[in-house]
């Protein structure tokens, strides 16, 4: 945020200096808050506020409350208990309350004398006879209670930083208020206001900044969603430009016969779900355009979105250009080169894999043939974007098993492949579905495409969650499933985000399951490995030559073995409902009766109690993803807790959820009604940053 304001141009600053009494060290230190013009102390918002406008009595005070109270000094002693402390007993009408100082100097001795009248503002809090305020703020009061209140409107506390005290930014800030309508216009016509019931921002920001002891309560929310919804529309507004200028890109406008995908459609021993043809079609109506498709593909674990993106890179191929295919993991990456070498070489058309193990001459060598356009489809992770990577016409980039995907990382892929003249097109794929009414708001400059619909044939996986108690009783049903000649997981999840310790689960688990199943051939896959030694043990589980696969969440995404039909997840209660998912998603793949059990440790959290429930009850990505939302809420479920992905300056995502579905009408209504104030909405609140935390 800071350094997104600290980039504004210096006439921005200047401004700042036109308010009184502001100089060049002030100016810095506002800065460290990201306050570097005007409009910005505006924004700056209130952490709390403390009320000096009311009196409350001494008698009706309470713990861990702050209050304004007066009194008369009863008497002023040094007390001697293990630390030496002034101690002031102060008395109104009612009661009385022990001021404590453990600092003080010779001139508070002699002020803070009995019989002299006090206003005190401070914490309330238990002592060992009576209620007690620690270093209260403190003023004489030459005539006894008569003295006028000190404050008419609560006071704001703001966040601040070394060096600012609140005093000057409460003046600050007061001086910008007097002269907010020339600082931060009113943007939003009226009439949009009146629809959504909101106060005009100079109102608002008034009743946030100073507002009145009575109306503060009442009106803050109101004050709060008018802010909120200015900044969550300026976003919104600002994505659906991007949108627009996208559209004014140019990309090569792949068109072809189809006949390379029709042989692989073909050549498979099933066909294609309705849903599978449906996003294929609006996929290609895209490619076909002469400007860059950044379309994002939904499809629930087991969909068969690695075949949508094999038919799309098809076409890209068929018409003369290259496509790349990324996946998150190696193990991922190599699943799809598999994949790919079973479809392909009978088409004529030989993938090429850039792994992270390919060094030296391997991998100078598979440069050269992507730079000269020898090869036509490329596979591998991310690392496909470092910038020794050049590809001679690449026309199409699929970005598979995305969950969590950032504006900034959108960027990013765009960058790869763009001459300046033309950039690919871009399809990117995800298994965690966001729900409608985020993806409408947050991923306004994408298409999406959903895949709603498995592949016939599939059983839904049975779903049991266990106590950990009774783990042992696992061990009969593992050793039927393998003598069946299917497989099984056991899932050791992180353990207080910790591969290390997740590890050593995982490492024990599979030596106690060795000893009590000596029958079975047992795998061990964790991140720690090397990714050639984590292909080995993969591939050894793909190939059935082992029976139980004993994994960290290194196997949450993708990975894709049919035969395995037993999913064991433990400490099931740690993990979140998208993760669960995810890794329920790796049984259920073939035709035989697939089930996950959920191992937990009570007790359960009702939020833990709530994610192993929704297991239960459904095996729709979609409906989970909803219950996410409604568990952990939006900020969670589009990653920005962990990634801080959006700055937001007011707006919470949680506090205002509401306002997300009306967004899209709302910009629509804008748009329409007043053209000019979107960019400067935009400017206002992304200012030269990006949407949604892009910087
Ligand atoms: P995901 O969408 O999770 O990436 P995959 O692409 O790994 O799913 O597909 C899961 C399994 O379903 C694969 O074994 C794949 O070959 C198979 N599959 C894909 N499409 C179909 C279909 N239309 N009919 C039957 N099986 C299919
Ligand atoms: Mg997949």
């Amino acid at each position: 945020m800071a350094t997104a304001a600290a980039s504004r141009p210096a006439a921005a600053a200047s401004a700042l200096a036109a308010l009184p009494g502001v100089g060049s060290a002030l100016i810095g230190r506002l800065a460290l808050l990201g306050i570097t013009q005007p409009a910005d102390l505006l924004l700056h918002l209130p952490l709390r506020y403390e009320d000096r406008s009311q009196l409350v009595p001494i008698g009706s005070l309470r713990e861990g409350q702050q209050a304004l109270i007066r009194g008369r000094i009863e008497a002023a002693e040094l007390g001697q208990g293990r630390r030496r402390a002034l101690l002031v007993s102060l008395v109104d009408a009612q009661a009385g309350i022990t001021l404590r100082f453990f600092h003080f100097r010779p001139p508070q001795l002699q002020q803070l004398q009995a019989g002299v009248w006090l206003e005190c503002y401070g914490e309330v809090r238990s002592g060992p006879f009576r209620l007690e305020m620690v270093h209260p703020e403190y003023r004489l009061l030459p005539s006894g209670a008569d003295e006028p209140l000190p404050q008419s409107t609560l006071t704001p506390v703001y966040p601040t930083t070394a060096g600012l005290t609140q005093a000057t930014l409460r003046r600050l800030i007061g001086a910008a208020l007097a002269r907010c309508e020339q600082f931060l216009p009113e943007l939003l016509p009226a009439g949009l206001r009146t629809a959504q019931q909101l106060p005009d921002l100079p109102t608002a920001l008034r009743c946030l900044h100073q507002p009145s002891a009575a109306a503060a309560l009442d009106q803050r929310p109101a004050a709060l969603h008018r802010l909120a919804l200015e900044e969550l529309l300026a976003h919104h507004l600002s994505l659906r430009q991007r949108r627009r200028q996208r559209q004014t890109r140019r990309a090569p406008s792949i068109a072809a016969s189809g006949a390379l995908r029709g042989r692989l459609l073909e050549s498979l021993p099933f066909a294609l779900t309705a849903a599978q043809r449906r996003v294929i079609d609006e996929t290609l109506a895209d490619l076909a355009k002469p400007h860059p498709m950044l379309r994002l593909l939904q499809g629930d674990v087991g969909s068969g979105k690695t075949l949508v993106a094999a038919a799309i890179a098809l076409q890209a191929v068929e018409a003369g250009w290259q496509a790349v295919i990324m996946a998150p993991t190696e193990l991922l990456a190599e699943q799809h080169f598999r994949n790919f070498c079973r479809w392909l070489p009978p088409l004529g058309i030989d993938p090429v894999w850039l792994a992270g193990r390919h060094g030296g001459r391997t991998r100078t060598g598979i440069l050269a043939d992507i730079e000269s356009g020898r090869a036509p489809l490329v596979v591998g992770t991310h690392a496909l974007f470092q910038d020794d990577v050049r590809f001679a016409r690449l026309g199409l980039v699929v970005i598979d098993e995305q969950h969590r995907f950032g504006v900034h990382q959108r960027l990013a892929l765009r960058a790869k492949g763009d001459d300046g003249a033309q950039a690919p097109h871009q399809l990117i794929m995800t298994a965690t579905p966001i729900p409608r009414s985020l993806a409408m708001t947050f991923y306004a400059d994408l298409d999406t495409s959903v895949i709603d619909e498995l592949p016939p044939g599939r059983t839904p996986v049975q779903t049991l969650a266990v106590p950990r108690r009774r783990k042992d009783e696992l061990l009969a049903a593992i050793a039927a499933t393998c003598a069946r000649g299917e497989q099984a997981y056991w899932v050791c999840p992180l353990i207080e985000e910790s591969e290390v310790l997740a590890l050593s689960a995982a490492t024990e688990t599979a030596a106690e399951l060795t000893a009590a199943l000596p029958q079975l051939r047992i795998g061990l896959l964790h991140g720690r490995m090397k990714s050639r030694d984590k292909e080995t043990v993969m591939g050894a589980f793909q190939r059935r030559e082992t029976d139980l696969l004993v994994a960290t969440t290194v196997i949450e995404v993708g990975v894709d073995v049919p035969n395995a039909t037993l999913m064991v997840i433990d400490h099931a209660q740690r993990l979140g409902l998208a993760q669960l998912h995810q890794l329920r998603g790796r049984v259920g793949r073939g035709s035989a009766d697939s089930r996950c059990v959920l191992l937990y440790q009570p007790p359960l959290s009702g939020e833990a109690r709530a994610r192993l429930a929704a297991m239960r009850e459904t095996s729709d990505g979609f409906e989970i993803a909803r219950r996410d939302l409604d568990l952990r809420g939006p900020g969670e479920l589009l990653g920005t807790r962990q990634t801080g992905a959006i700055n937001l300056r007011v707006a919470d995502l949680e506090r205002d959820r509401a306002l997300l579905t009306r967004l899209p009408a709302l910009a629509s209504r804008l748009e329409q009604e007043a053209p000019a104030a979107v960019p400067r909405l935009i400017d206002r609140w992304l200012g030269r940053g990006l949407a949604y935390g892009e910087v």
